[in-house]
């Protein structure tokens, strides 16, 4: 069974529903429980390819909502991990696309995207694992702003983006194409909204957010690591509820998860139609806020959201 997800008119992206969640297979082993094909079926979204020119992501679902990405490089068949909480899924996606893998790219400590760490440099040998934070398992790299790596022939560029921890780090790739580039944004930058602020201030997030991710390419693809989308348009809506683009995005969202097919990628340019996080500026979200200094407005919509039950 084929599914193609038209980004752009650009990229393609296929789902094979036979993916199989394998840390929900070992709980279940563990106490006991008959795997069935029901059981498979329980992954919340289906194994989706994104292939571009210089980069192919593999987008791999985990636990209740993450996502764990795979990226390659078409050139050299070099391949880098994000956030592999799921080892065995990883080494299976690995061995199914042929791909060599080198690197662990580890967005922030939390054990939902850190967590696997350990395990997979048991399962594959000589990997270089990258992060911001010495509380990441297994760090063999520890990077900063600005700092930059390589997988394959495409270019890594680490942003530092603390406030959800604070050693949270994002990942900037690019290919030699001049394609799209692609960012990964952990915990930091969700589509529609932000990652609570844990170990950080509004000035962070202001600085993560508008800064730092508000100024790369607006045609930059977002790869976040929840799959929070619809719920994050239910409060968007909530703060600016006649925005038609919206309205509009929030119907695009529910049809896609419908189906079980992830709502990654979206890029920075619809994240500043969509994320009152990104939108901090706008009119409508300082009035809602009843705050004017785009910092104040952050932490007054951070504060709101950590409250906000949807009636819908
Ligand atoms: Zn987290």
């Amino acid at each position: 069974m084929v599914t193609i997800r038209k980004i752009g008119g650009a990229m393609k992206g296929l789902y094979r529903p036979h993916y199989f969640c394998n840390l929900m297979f070992k709980s279940l082993q563990k106490v006991g429980l008959p795997l069935t094909w029901s059981a498979h079926r329980n992954c919340h979204s289906s194994t989706v390819f994104i292939n571009q020119p210089d980069m192919k992501i593999t987008i791999l679902s985990a636990l209740e909502d993450n996502y764990m990405y795979l990226i390659t490089d078409e050139k050299t068949k070099e391949a880098a991990i994000v956030d592999p909480v799921n080892p065995d899924k990883v080494v299976e996606a690995v061995s199914k696309e042929g791909v060599n893998l080198k690197s662990v790219i580890t967005t922030h400590h939390h054990w939902d995207h850190a967590g696997g760490n350990e395990e997979l440099v048991k399962k594959v040998k000589g990997l270089s694992v990258y992060g911001g934070d010495d509380r990441i398992g297994a760090l063999t790299n520890k990077v900063k702003q600005d700092d930059e790596f390589k997988i394959g022939s495409l270019n890594v560029r680490c942003l530092f983006t603390p406030c959800h921890t604070s050693g949270h780090i994002c990942y900037f790739v690019t290919g030699e194409s001049g394609e799209e580039p692609s960012v990964f944004t952990g915990d930091t930058l969700f589509l529609s909204g932000c990652g609570k602020f844990f170990e950080g201030t509004p000035e962070q997030m202001h600085s993560a957010l508008i800064e730092k991710l508000g100024s790369l390419p607006e045609d930059t693809k977002v790869y976040c690591g929840h799959e929070y989308t619809v719920n994050n348009l239910k409060y968007a809506l909530y703060v600016e509820p006649k925005n038609p683009d919206i309205q509009q995005r929030m119907k695009w969202a529910q049809d896609l998860r419908a189906k079980s097919v992830p709502t990654v990628p979206g890029t920075i340019g619809e994240e500043k139609k969509y994320n009152p996080f990104m939108r901090v500026s706008v009119d409508a979200v300082k009035l809602h806020t009843k705050k004017t200094d785009p910092v104040d407005v952050m932490g007054a919509l951070r504060k709101d959201k950590d409250s906000f039950r949807p009636k819908f």
